[in-house]
């Protein structure tokens, strides 16, 4: 794929659901993806409150699935991750999962990315917090991140998307059919 052939829509000067002024910039483009196929990417930006989210949607629908990938090594890091704002993900190991501001946020990275999320929200979670114990509890997950990222932990890592518009692309992956999402 090249940036070239994308087309872009671009519609600016539409109401931002954040600050309700008509400041943001919708954009939708398509790429194309070897394993899902033609993707629909979409992304706000409002120019005056700075909110920003994206989301994306398959345009060859997809299953409704639950992926589950074991991480045992830094190669795993790299393993691609495609997921929708409908997508829940879940480190069961940490007991943690998204909170509704990712949960929303629909993005194309890796294993690394997604954990590195993760790591962003607990530290600004961790630096918000009084209570001493649940700090400490904050900073243990941290740490436990940290030897992920090096490869020295495992983990799995879980991705929930009744919608099928999420997908872990990896061999290691195991993938178990949902029922679709009632309308
Ligand atoms: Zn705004």
């Amino acid at each position: 794929m090249s940036s070239s052939d994308r087309d872009m829509l671009i519609v600016d000067k539409q109401q931002c659901p954040v600050c309700a002024k008509d400041c943001a910039t919708f954009t939708e483009f398509e790429i194309e993806d070897a394993f899902a196929g033609p993707i629909a990417i979409f992304t706000i930006r409002c120019n005056d409150c700075g909110f920003r989210n994206s989301d994306l949607e398959f345009l060859e629908p997809g299953q409704p699935a639950e992926y589950s990938v074991d991480i045992e090594s830094k190669a795993d890091l790299a393993i691609r991750v495609i997921k929708s704002g409908e997508c829940e993900i879940k480190i069961p190991n940490f007991r943690i999962s998204v909170d509704s501001t990712m949960n929303s946020e629909g993005f194309i990275s890796n294993v690394e990315g997604v954990i590195r999320k993760f790591e962003t929200q607990i530290f600004l979670l961790k630096e918000g917090e009084e209570d001493k114990a649940k700090r400490k509890t904050l900073k243990n997950l941290l740490k436990g991140i940290e030897q992920v990222l090096r490869g020295e932990k495992k983990i799995t890592l879980k991705m929930i998307d009744k919608s099928g518009n999420s997908a872990i692309i990896s061999d290691k992956v195991t993938v178990k059919k949902l029922r679709a999402k009632k309308k």
